[in-house]
């Protein structure tokens, strides 16, 4: 692909502003540019207009139908297509599609989780179009991304509490704003560019493995001679295979007007790296949704699988998402930006601390935010953070905010030069501040990092919490410094940011998170520990949550308590899934290749014994009592297991019914998974049924 070819086929199949500026007349584009930018009610004849030139244009591009794609409690997307044909008489059609279908829709939502808020006998659900996320064209259908909601208007999507909290986020940043003098903001949006992690394996490997194609993660299996102890996957070389694979997903990517930037190979063997170019908040989600979907589907015309499941593969790194996460006003400026002189800018100093108190006051939900039962399987485990929300700020924050507290003066960091010791290399500045990778929430420049969300999840979740929070510490703030005069205005925000950097500095770590002493020191300062999900979800509905989300109109007392509700049935269910096939491919497919390794040493050491009355076979006897004691031992697990798998079922509260998960049925499994792992290392591959650990991580 030449240099001029990428900037065409760039964003082609998006309805973005170029085309709209074309299509459309002058007037219904300003209409609709204004519903964009300030979220203005968008009247008929505009959505009229719209709809027609949508029609068009997709159209000339190959399209026959359209859908409204939503984003429902599954996690995945949804989406059901209607043809653009209407008949005119004489069994002839037209093309058509008016604003009243693009502005609405009404899929049966009966079949779509809800937790409760909506009786399968009012099934109606609405789907409103959401004109800040540009329409695009997939396979030959126009995609009109909605917001997806009961009759009664309560959300039953992602996307609906993300528009929330980026509204109530954009009031109380506004206003704040305002108050510290900036006359010309008029809107403040959330910026995200979220980093997506993920595994390809060979994809007929992969069809032999029931627990990759039911569960998307191995449940038991021998280590791989080689894990990532080399740091060689890292950054390394990318192989022919991984790099064309590659190269396509941009491609698809491009098209789709998703600015893909950084590839790269990561840690674990077989494991990679997509980061895009960050976007505004909402249109990063769907974009990062559409991202999921597309590797996979590029992945299959590779003959590779991309697995996204948090942890595939036991021993090596698994997969997460970093959620980069800033703020951006209507005058392009980025507030979480420190500037030269960080001490001096009470701007970013404000928005700074909001973010702090915000992270302290509400660590257990942004907990919440990262988890599944995959994502379970990360936290806490030495690769991903633990589950204990802090802050890394780095050095010289960590000392503007200390200076603060303590009215002492703060000397600006010098800035150094990097000195490589080889003269032909470029000198460049020095951070004032290095990395840390061990952090849950780490300052970066100017953004921070969530690092907690799992491969697989939506992005919206950690954001709804995060713009949500950090608007009710800018609401409280503001509380503090409302009536200030502009000239008492510089002393008034130092005393502000001195009381709370002593009320929240209990939140920053600039330590290492891996350690048992964090663990230890993190209890001490009273802060969340909540490793498993039936540990953290309750607190969805803990009183300070319930008032925070309900007086931001994000959700709803319901809605909260339909989420919690969703994802522990969630949690169950794929615990069940995964037991089940864990029993299955005991019984099916290890269990017989454990006797036929039996019989077949047995009958060779028969032999050698018949060959020669002498002879030593001590070693085969030891290696098939081991064999048929696991044997014996697994299939009684598994008999356990499966009892497990019908008592914790049967339990009718699903928080009862989480925990037996978590603590009975998950922890049977991990059992069996220590047995079958060790002894499936002395069985050689051509008796297993499937590919092991060393073929799947090293085929390509
Ligand atoms: P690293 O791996 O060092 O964290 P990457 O370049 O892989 O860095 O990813 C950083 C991500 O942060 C990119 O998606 C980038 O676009 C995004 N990002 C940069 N600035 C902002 C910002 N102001 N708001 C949100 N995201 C940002
Ligand atoms: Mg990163």
């Amino acid at each position: 692909m030449t240099h001029e070819e990428i900037p065409i086929l760039y964003g082609s199949l998006v309805f973005n502003d170029k085309v709209m500026r074309n299509k459309l007349p002058k007037d219904m584009y300003k209409a609709l540019r204004k519903t964009i930018e300030n979220g203005t009610h968008l009247e008929l004849d505009v959505a009229n207009s719209v709809a027609v030139a949508m029609k068009e244009w997709a159209v000339e591009n190959g399209a026959t139908h359209y859908t409204h794609w939503f984003q429902p409690m599954t996690g995945f997307t949804a989406e059901k297509h209607d043809s653009f044909i209407t008949p005119v008489g004489d069994g002839e059609v037209i093309m058509d599609f008016s604003g009243k279908e693009l502005v609405k829709g009404e899929p049966d939502a009966s079949s779509f989780p809800s937790g409760g808020l909506r009786a399968t006998f009012e099934a109606r659900g609405y789907t409103a179009w959401d004109p800040t996320s540009p329409a695009f064209i997939k396979d030959g259908t126009l995609y009109i991304p909605t917001a997806f909601c009961s009759y009664s208007g309560e959300a039953l999507d992602k996307k609906t509490p993300l528009l929330r909290s980026m509204e109530a986020l954009n009031t109380e940043a506004v206003k704040m704003l305002k108050l510290l003098g900036n006359e010309t903001v008029t809107s403040v949006s959330t910026t995200i560019g979220p980093e997506q992690e993920y595994f390809l394996v060979d994809k007929d490997l992969y069809k032999k493995r029931k627990d990759l194609v039911f569960c998307g993660r191995t449940l038991f299996g021998a280590p791989a001679p080689k894990g990532q102890e080399m740091e060689d996957h890292y950054f390394g070389s990318l192989k022919p295979k991984v790099a064309a694979y590659m190269h396509d997903l941009d491609v698809e990517l491009w098209k789709l007007g998703i600015p893909a930037k950084t590839k790269h190979n990561e840690v674990a063997p077989a494991q990679h790296e997509l980061a895009p170019i960050f976007d505004t908040a909402n249109v990063a989600v769907d974009h990062n949704q559409l991202t999921m979907e597309i590797m996979k589907k590029v992945a299959d015309k590779h003959g590779l699988v991309c697995l996204l499941h948090e942890k595939p593969f036991e021993g090596i790194n698994g997969s997460g998402k970093h959620n980069n996460w800033s703020l951006v006003t209507s005058d392009g400026d980025n507030l979480l930006n420190p500037g030269s002189t960080p001490a001096q800018n009470i701007q970013f100093l404000v928005f700074l601390m909001a973010v702090i108190k915000a992270v302290d006051e509400y660590a257990d939900l942004m907990r919440v935010s990262a988890t599944s039962a995959g994502n379970d399987h990360r936290l806490g485990g030495n690769e991903a953070p633990p589950a204990i929300v802090s802050i890394f700020l780095g050095d010289e924050l960590t000392a503007v905010l200390e200076s603060i507290e303590n009215d002492t003066f703060f000397g600006k960091q010098k800035k150094v030069q990097l000195d490589i010791g080889a003269h032909v290399l470029p000198h460049f500045v020095k951070d004032t501040t290095d990395r840390n990778r061990t952090s849950p929430f780490a300052f970066t420049g100017n953004k921070f990092e969530f690092r907690m969300l799992g491969s697989a999840a939506s992005v919206a979740n950690p954001n709804v919490v995060l713009n949500t929070a950090v608007a009710e510490a800018l609401a409280q703030f503001y509380t503090e410094l409302e009536g200030t005069k502009p000239e008492d205005m510089e002393q008034a925000v130092h005393e502000l940011i001195k009381r709370a950097i002593r009320k929240h500095k209990k939140v920053i770590f600039n330590g290492n998170g891996y350690t048992d002493e964090w663990v230890a020191e993190a209890e001490k300062r009273g802060l969340y520990n909540l490793p498993s999900t039936p540990d953290c979800l309750p607190q969805l509905l803990a009183d300070k949550n319930v008032e925070l989300f309900t007086k931001h109109h994000v959700f709803t007392k319901e809605e909260l308590a339909s989420r919690y509700e969703i994802k522990l049935e969630n949690y169950v269910k794929t615990i069940g899934i995964e037991a089940r096939t864990l029993a299955e491919m005991i019984t099916k497919d290890f269990l017989p290749a454990v006797s036929t390794y039996a019989a077949e040493v047995s009958k060779n050491a028969a032999a050698k014994k018949s060959f020669m009355a002498a002879a030593d076979t001590a070693s085969e006897e030891a290696l098939v009592e081991k064999l048929s004691t696991a044997y014996t031992s697994l299939t009684a697990e598994v008999t356990e297991l499966k009892t497990l798998i019908d008592t914790s079922f049967a339990l009718e509260d699903t928080q009862k019914c989480a925990e037996a998960f978590h603590d009975q049925v998950l922890a049977k499994m991990e059992d069996i998974r220590t047995v079958a792992s060790d002894i499936e290392a002395l069985i050689p591959d051509s008796i297993l049924s499937y590919p092991t650990y060393d073929q799947l991580l090293f085929s390509l």
